[in-house]
């Protein structure tokens, strides 16, 4: 029999989320990520087809299964990413001072003509406007426009290669934000039914709507999260972070649309946007970049993680160095190691900062602040909390306590989509054994996967969609016989 819920080995708050490429997208390596700490898979839907993505979703959830862990997978729709068509020969070099031609056609870039996948934006683009090719390796300027296109001036020089990504960040793009191809990968994810569903280039909140309602059309029911990289993004973020069910703070491209020197301060500024709005958030890209290449990071890359996590980030996340680089598992073990380390340097580094302006207090939000005072004030081996769909372990995550917290739940859905929660242990009962007077299932479960032993105390926090009544929650405190 395949274990249920596995003790995690070396259990983290912080959770890690995992590229899923050519690099690792094998039974072997998904297995070992899992045992390195993996907590979520990403499919990048702007890489690869929906065929390999299929094999992705399959190894990820039968080894997951095996192991008994709650592995959930996220699907990262590309949004509006304009890129540049593939060229046909090899590759272009352009040198400072030399002029492009844009063209307002469709085929293969030349170097008299090179083209985009979306040619009808070009009318948006005026001239003067910046336009910065693969993440601002290459920067050129719009100077005039001819019968043939639009021509530009090379600032920085460089090699262009085949679909390399374009980023206009002072242009008022005119293009739906959600694409005919975001679409059809959103219908597949449900089909699939994927655990998160990401959201490139979030510009403002109708868009996030819009995705939410759409699944819930198409009879699915996943948590969307907005990726925070646009420079019109940060004119709505909290409305944006009050609508969306998680954030990723996307430092790639929010590096070339803003000058990158802002990046830390509004990676801090959402993170402590989304610890007040109890919103899980993912930081991302070039984590442990030089990983890529080379067996160790570098000190600031870990660094960097640590600092994400000091920050209040639920999760870290890898893209090149999982999905292409050469060490997709020590990477992910770097990054457990790093976890551990700064987790366990000072713990009160983050409950005191998460009190303040404190919105639209429910039930549910007070039972998860109460019971995790209670638990400190008893001195409890550990918390849990009863849920059906995961609100309330996602209110006592905000809390970051210091000492495990176990939710319970009822569905193997529930269990996956906590598992991007920060200090949440997401367990699986049998609906039957999840009843609220079911002490002797909790007693099991914590002693099956926490270190406490009889005599000691713990506190279960119930949510009021557990409880049946409408707004009604509880919070008990038991000691283990
Ligand atoms: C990013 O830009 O940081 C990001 C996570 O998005 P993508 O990997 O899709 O470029």
């Amino acid at each position: 029999m395949r274990p249920m819920n596995a003790k995690p080995i070396q259990s983290t708050g912080t959770k890690i989320v995992a590229t899923i490429g050519p690099a690792s997208q094998s039974e072997t390596v998904i297995s070992d990520f899992i045992d390195a700490g993996l907590s979520v898979a990403r499919i990048n839907f702007s890489h690869g087809s929906l065929q390999d993505h299929a094999k992705t979703v399959e190894i990820v959830r039968r080894v997951a299964s095996e192991k008994g862990a709650a592995i959930g997978i996220l699907g990262d729709l590309s949004g509006p990413k304009i890129r540049l068509t593939d060229i046909a020969a090899e590759s272009i070099h352009v040198s400072p001072g030399d002029y492009v031609t844009l063209a307002p056609d469709t085929g293969e870039s030349t170097i008299d003509r090179l083209r985009i996948n979306q040619p009808e934006i070009i009318a948006d683009i005026k001239i003067g406007d910046p336009l910065l090719i693969d993440d601002g390796e290459i920067s050129i300027r719009a100077t005039r426009q001819t019968a043939d296109g639009l021509v530009c001036k090379v600032e920085i020089g460089g090699t262009l290669k085949s679909r390399k990504g374009i980023n206009l960040p002072d242009t008022d793009l005119h293009i739906d934000s959600i694409t005919e191809k975001d679409w059809g990968d959103l219908r597949w994810a449900i089909e699939q039914n994927l655990d998160f569903i990401a959201l490139s280039f979030v510009r403002k909140l109708d868009e996030v709507q819009r995705l939410q309602t759409r699944i819930r059309e198409w009879g699915g029911d996943q948590p969307v999260f907005a990726k925070i990289e646009t420079r019109r993004a940060m004119d709505h973020l909290e409305e944006i972070v009050r609508a969306a069910d998680g954030i990723m703070v996307a430092r790639g491209d929010l590096g070339v649309e803003l000058d990158v020197a802002t990046v830390p301060r509004i990676q801090k500024q959402l993170i402590d946007l989304c610890r007040i709005h109890a919103k899980p958030v993912i930081t991302a890209t070039q984590m442990l970049q030089s990983m890529v290449d080379s067996p160790t990071p570098t000190r600031a890359e870990v660094s960097d993680v640590a600092n994400a996590i000091c920050d209040g980030t639920d999760a870290v996340m890898l893209s090149a160095e999982t999905a292409t680089g050469n060490y997709p598992t020590r990477a992910v073990a770097m990054m457990h190691r790093i976890a551990r380390e700064t987790e366990a340097y000072d713990q009160d580094f983050q409950p005191t900062r998460v009190n303040k302006d404190e919105p639209n207090c429910t039930v549910s939000s007070a039972v998860a602040r109460s019971a995790t005072q209670v638990a400190d004030e008893v001195d409890a081996a550990g918390l849990v909390v009863m849920t059906i769909a995961g609100d309330l372990a996602r209110l006592v995550s905000k809390f970051r306590l210091d000492r495990p917290v176990l939710a319970l739940t009822e569905t193997e859905q529930c269990r996956r989509r906590m598992a991007l929660m920060y200090g949440i242990r997401p367990v699986f009962v049998e609906k039957k054994e999840s009843d609220l007077n079911a002490y002797e299932t909790v007693e099991r479960v914590v002693l099956q996967q926490t270190d406490a032993k009889a005599g000691d105390l713990f506190v279960i926090a119930t949510s009021p969609s557990v409880t049946g009544t409408v707004n009604t929650g509880s919070i008990t405190i038991r000691r283990i016989d």
